[in-house]
């Protein structure tokens, strides 16, 4: 066990104890983490890293938290938020660098700004450049991998960069699940930016009129598997506004659960396991998971995901 003035010794960012951790989630839901952590800086982060490491002290990377149920007992070690400390994002020759803890529409904004082009369709995934690089996020036939150069990671306890070519990217997936994402650099086309702009209005505005945007929620919860839509296969198992507790199958969108509230995460575990039942059982499709499920039993999750 690690104490806070153990942590002191080596940390001169913010550290708070016992900090729920549903604020820092899209979905609003969330018990505490033991140790909530927001480094000065990405040496801070480092210093930290190393040391829980070096315990054998669990920890875990928050970015903006819309890709994760945390369980309702939370998370038994250290989340780190990078929001605070690692924010930057600035033009080097022609690569834009983004910190990990840049969020999503400040960096397409900054692109934008820049008239760099290829990144618009990122600008309404409400997540942080770690977070969008861990999961290569993307929207409609972009991903964030697209046009990136390099990562810098901190990886078997030194900085390394990697090359895009060896990042692993796939489906909203990489090569870093293990890794700490400290910034990505990208090298975009030019682009005009009066029709940035544009692109970017309009990709919002389909993107309001398909998504249940008014409550809280934790987007796609399923990947969409190989030729079929992950939304059509929980409508078509008649599970749309399907609510078990204060969490409801969005109405809108057969992919998207809400919380109305009072949702917990075992509600919304709760229909995860129901709609994997369900499409299974009409279809013979194993929805695979896209949330990351944080905090909860080992049987809980393969009960969820087998
Ligand atoms: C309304 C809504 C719409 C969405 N639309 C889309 C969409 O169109 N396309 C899409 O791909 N996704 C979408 N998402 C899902 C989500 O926004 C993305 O997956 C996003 O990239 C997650 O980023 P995050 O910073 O919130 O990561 P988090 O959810 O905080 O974390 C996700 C994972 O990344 C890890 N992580 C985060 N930062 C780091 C880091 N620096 N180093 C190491 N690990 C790290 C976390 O530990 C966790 O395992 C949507 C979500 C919502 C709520």
């Amino acid at each position: 066990m690690v104490s806070v003035d153990d942590i002191r010794k080596v940390f001169r960012g913010h550290i708070a104890v016992a900090e729920p951790l549903g604020k820092y989630t899209s979905f609003r839901i969330g018990g505490p983490a033991d140790f909530y952590l927001e480094p000065f800086d990405k040496f801070d982060l480092i210093e930290v890293v190393r040391f829980f490491k070096k315990f054998d002290y669990r920890f875990m990377i928050i970015g903006k938290g819309s890709n994760l149920l945390i369980s309702d007992i939370g998370f038994r070690g250290a989340a780190i938020n990078l929001e605070e400390g690692m924010g930057k994002v600035i033009l080097e020759s022609d690569i834009v660098v983004a910190d990990a803890g840049v969020r999503l529409s400040k960096f397409v904004d900054f692109c934008i700004q820049h008239e760099k082009k290829g990144v618009e369709m990122l600008a309404g995934i409400p997540g942080t450049i770690g977070g969008a690089v861990i999961m290569n996020a993307g929207a409609y036939g972009g991903e964030i991998s697209d046009h990136l150069v390099e990562v810098e990671i901190y990886r078997d306890d030194a900085i390394q960069k990697v090359k895009k070519a060896e990042a692993g990217f796939s489906y909203r997936r990489s090569g870093f699940a293990r890794d700490v994402i400290l910034n990505a650099s990208f090298k975009l086309p030019q682009g005009n930016l009066a029709e940035l702009l544009q692109r970017r209005r309009e990709l919002l505005l389909k993107r309001n009129q398909s998504q249940p945007l008014n409550l809280p929620n934790s987007g796609s919860m399923f990947k969409n598997p190989e030729g079929a839509f992950a939304a059509k296969l929980v409508e078509d198992a008649g599970l749309k506004g399907k609510q078990i507790g204060g969490a409801q199958i969005s109405e809108r969108h057969g992919n998207f659960i809400v919380n109305h509230g009072t949702a917990t995460a075992q509600d919304v575990l709760d229909l995860v396991k129901l709609a994997r039942k369900k499409v299974f059982e009409r279809s013979g499709i194993k929805l695979e998971l896209e949330v990351k499920l944080i905090g909860f039993q080992e049987e809980e999750i393969i009960q969820a995901v087998a």
